[in-house]
């Protein structure tokens, strides 16, 4: 089925909905919803002009909405007006009117509607339920209900995810429904259902002309649809990527790994995916994922919280582990394979690109191999999550690292681990090293002001590298700059990291250069 991409226009007057109209058309557009309810005054002569305008200007196809307060509607409308008004919306050529399947139960409601569809050369009808509060007891039961009811209706069942993993019950239904219907999750957590709609074969998408004028919670808009949800290129083969977070919405991997796959012509598309939550959380995801191979999962980064749970999770499904990530304690990257056949599981892989892409950043900077790292001496600062990464790369191939943490008791443990010498930050004051790395958040947008070390204690022979990316010149970056030492920065890490999970999810090489740009456009 062709999902066509639907603009709701929620305006006071006649004039401010052609404006949106026009709006809409221009940003690709291919369907509107006039949501009449929002009109000031409504009237049927009002809402029949209206719609002859809007099909002059806009030459799209429309569905008249004029929404009940009860399901979401923006004003409190008589019953009997609402339905005069939709009515006469399909007298004006409204190709589809959507109306509540609570009134719609009221018998001589629902004579009156079925009569004007009956009536027109064209018009179809929505009936729509909305559950702005959870999950529908039984979403299947429903949609049979309006089927039972009413054949021609096209259902539509929405509902808030308070969870991502109360999404797949929409996915079920969209998969194992032929007729046309519309189902998808409000909120944050649904939003991944918005998108992925039209690889199911939802009737519509909705997105909003801008944040502004978006009609319910968590809507995108439509240039996030189609610049960087990739939606002209979705079909039901696109392969599905994402990043694991909480929280994910600062995540630039979307617009970076999306922009390569246009690039590189990969069917495929890369979805923030909100997981919230502790291990339990995160393993009913990956159980939800697994257990629908026709969603078409192919791989996922994974980042804070989830780092940990995600290797222990691929242990206990006995994957294929990375043994430096073993090692680490946590992976960034899982890879799903194709499952040989139907009834099989598939094949999990699990990675840690942070360290790869670390030492591939210093690698580069310093136009050496890897390898060529050993024995060099390297202070790290900081001993979380990225530290633990690159000591444990950085002692694999053999650097002479010492660890500086502000709780001494956390370096001392990593340090231990790894073979490593440690100190306190207040040692920093002797520093001798070769390799200077901030690991920790000093820094890091807002607090742009501070740095890790003290400018005194940098020396213009020593190679400055901060994994902090936003903003990619850090304080600490400019004053072992304006020294002449030589410095890398953190979007060389993410953009190495980025990399390397590109070529795992997809067998390709990405498109660096897109990816620097990708990331200082956003
Ligand atoms: P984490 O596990 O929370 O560790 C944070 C580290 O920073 C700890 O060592 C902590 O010291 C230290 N720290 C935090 N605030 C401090 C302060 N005010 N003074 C002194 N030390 C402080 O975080 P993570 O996952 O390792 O991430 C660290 C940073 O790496 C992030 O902020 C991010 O900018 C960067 N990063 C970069 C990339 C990339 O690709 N470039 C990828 C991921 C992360 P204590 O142990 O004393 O708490």
């Amino acid at each position: 089925m062709d999902t066509k991409l639907t603009v709701p226009i929620a305006a006071k007057d006649i004039d401010q909905a052609i404006g949106q109209a026009k709006a809409a058309q221009t940003a690709g557009a291919e369907m509107l919803e006039l949501r009449l309810d929002y009109l000031e005054e409504l009237s049927v002569e009002l809402a029949e002009k209206l719609i002859n305008e809007v099909k002059a200007t806009a030459k799209l196809p429309l569905i008249a909405t004029c929404r009940d307060t009860q399901q979401g509607g923006a004003k409190d409308y008589p019953l009997n007006l609402r339905v005069d008004v939709l009515v006469s919306a399909l007298k004006a050529g409204a190709e589809f009117i959507d109306f509540e399947y609570e009134n719609f139960l009221l018998p001589q409601i629902q004579g009156r509607i079925t009569a004007a569809v009956a009536q027109s050369l064209s018009g179809k009808l929505i009936l729509s339920i909305h559950n702005f509060k959870d999950k529908f007891e039984n979403i299947t039961k429903l949609h049979r209900h309006i089927f039972t009811l009413y054949p021609a209706a096209i259902p539509k069942l929405v509902y808030t995810a308070n969870h991502i993993n109360d999404c797949f019950e929409a996915f079920d239904l969209l998969h194992k429904t032929s007729e046309p219907c519309i189902v998808f999750c409000m909120g944050r957590a649904g939003l991944i259902s918005r998108i992925i709609a039209k690889k199911l074969g939802c009737f519509v998408t909705f997105a909003a002309l801008d944040e502004k004028t978006a009609t319910a919670a968590g809507q995108l808009t439509i240039e996030q649809l189609k610049n960087l949800y990739r939606w002209d290129s979705i079909d039901a083969d696109t392969d599905l990527f994402g990043v694991i977070a909480d929280p994910v919405a600062h995540s630039l991997s979307p617009a970076v790994h999306n922009a390569c796959f246009t690039e590189a012509k990969v069917n495929g598309l890369y979805l923030p995916l909100l997981v919230e939550g502790g291990k339990d959380e995160f393993n009913s995801f990956m159980r939800n994922v697994l257990l629908r191979d026709w969603l078409g999962f192919r791989g996922f980064s994974v980042t804070i919280p989830h780092k940990a749970n995600a290797l222990d999770y691929v242990k206990e499904k006995e994957g294929i582990i990375e043994p430096l990530a073993e090692k680490i304690g946590a992976v960034n990257t899982l890879v799903i394979d194709k499952p040989q056949t139907v009834n099989h599981e598939p094949q999990i892989s699990a990675y840690n690109t942070d360290y790869a892409g670390a030492l591939d950043a210093v690698s580069s900077a310093l136009k050496i191999k890897r390898e060529e790292l050993k024995d060099m001496p390297v202070a790290v600062i900081g001993a979380g999550g990225v530290a633990r990464a690159i000591v444990a790369g950085l002692s694999d191939v053999g650097a002479r690292v010492k660890i500086y943490n502000r709780t001494v008791k956390r370096a001392e443990k990593l340090a231990d681990e790894f073979g490593c010498d440690f100190a306190s930050l207040d040692e920093l004051a002797g520093l001798n090293a070769e390799l200077l790395i901030n690991c920790t958040s000093i820094g890091m947008h807002p607090k742009t002001d501070a740095s890790p070390v003290l400018k005194d204690y940098l020396k213009n022979d020593m190679v400055v590298f901060d994994t902090v990316y936003n903003p990619a010149e850090t304080l600490f970056l400019k004053q072992a700059a304006d020294l002449g030492a030589k410095t890398i920065n953190g979007v060389s890490m993410f953009v190495n990291q980025a990399c390397v999970q590109f070529k795992l999810f997809t067998g390709k090489k990405a498109d660096t250069e897109l990816m620097r740009k990708t990331i200082k456009d956003n």
